[in-house]
């Protein structure tokens, strides 16, 4: 199917950019931002949207940045594309878990055109972003006609596909918090096939300490209407030794603490819970023993 008509705007600068979507949005003009297009696109051929006017980020070349900031945040511009972060040696030494969760996300061909900002502003509960940024309490920088201000990630996702930006807000960067060299990372998910968006799955971090685990902070996505903590088995795990008997009790104490596992055709919410079991407790052994 073809989108339904629309006006195209690309403005060439961030306050530009800003203004547009002010004005359109004072004039009553339900009005949609594009990035990469890889989840928008298909959502406007199928007629999913249909907003009256598109406006297209590609041109704020401001917003395509990976740097490190002098106490060692790590900021990545919302236009910066998903593969330019997995092949950044400052993504995978800064913050691995992130750039193992971009490894992840679809294929090559749509981590070309798509954005990192994008992926977090889309908010799809299956995809990697969300969760990672739970554990990592991502912070949101974004602008809008009052401002910048800043988000803090157990604040930004809302519900399915809904962030705190709101319609005339730009996502222009999201910040990670320096990551300890001897933290322990792992992420497991389970997708249908290669590079589709995930069943299910966990993203998690905890330090080691004498033996016990400390600081644990697991999420999961692809299973409600968010990614989600997984508060049970962390506050479980807290202080427990770092062994495969503890991993398997966390992964059990997550599977009965979720909510309402999603289901869907192609996995029952049982199943869904069932796959959050199995891949905490597989991730926090993967972490574990994880050489750094
Ligand atoms: C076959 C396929 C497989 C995929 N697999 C995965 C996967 O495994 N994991 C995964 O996470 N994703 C997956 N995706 C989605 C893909 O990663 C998208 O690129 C991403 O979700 C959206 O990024 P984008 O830059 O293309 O955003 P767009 O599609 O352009 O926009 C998506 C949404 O975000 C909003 N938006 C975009 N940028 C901003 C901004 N800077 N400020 C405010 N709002 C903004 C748009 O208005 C729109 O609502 C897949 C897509 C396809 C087609």
């Amino acid at each position: 199917m073809k989108p339904a008509p629309f006006e195209y705007y690309a403005p060439s600068s961030l306050p530009d950019a800003v203004d547009l979507l002010a004005r359109l949005d004072a004039d009553g003009c339900d009005m949609k931002i594009i990035a990469g297009g890889q989840s928008l696109m298909p959502m406007l051929a199928l007629r999913v949207a249909r907003p009256e006017a598109l406006v297209d980020l590609r041109r704020l070349e401001d917003l395509d940045y990976i740097r490190k900031e002098d106490d060692g945040t790590l900021a990545i511009g919302a236009m910066t594309s998903k593969q330019a972060a997995a092949d950044s040696p400052l993504v995978r030494d800064a913050h691995p878990l992130f750039q193992a969760a971009t490894e992840l996300v679809g294929h090559r061909q749509i981590r070309n055109r798509g954005s990192v900002g994008g992926s977090f502003a889309h908010a799809d509960p299956a995809s990697e972003y969300p969760a990672v940024a739970l554990v990592l309490d991502t912070e949101f920088e974004a602008i809008g006609p009052d401002g910048p201000r800043r988000i803090r990630a157990a604040d930004f996702f809302v519900t399915y596909m809904t962030t705190a930006l709101e319609p005339t807000d730009i996502l222009t960067a999201v910040r990670f918090a320096p990551f300890p060299s001897g933290r322990r990372w792992a992420i497991q998910e389970f997708a249908r096939r290669n590079g589709d968006l995930a069943l299910a799955g966990v993203a998690l971090a905890f330090d080691i300490e004498a033996g016990l685990c400390r600081d644990v902070r697991i999420a999961a996505f692809g299973v409600e209407a968010t990614a989600v903590r997984l508060t049970a088995a962390e506050q479980m795990l807290e202080g427990r030794p770092a062994q495969r008997i503890a991993f398997e009790d966390a992964g059990k104490l997550a599977a009965a603490a979720l909510d309402d596992p999603m289901s869907c055709i192609h996995a029952s919410s049982d199943y869904r819970r069932h796959l959050i079991g199995v891949l905490t407790a597989r991730a926090l052994g993967e972490a574990a023993a994880r050489a750094h």
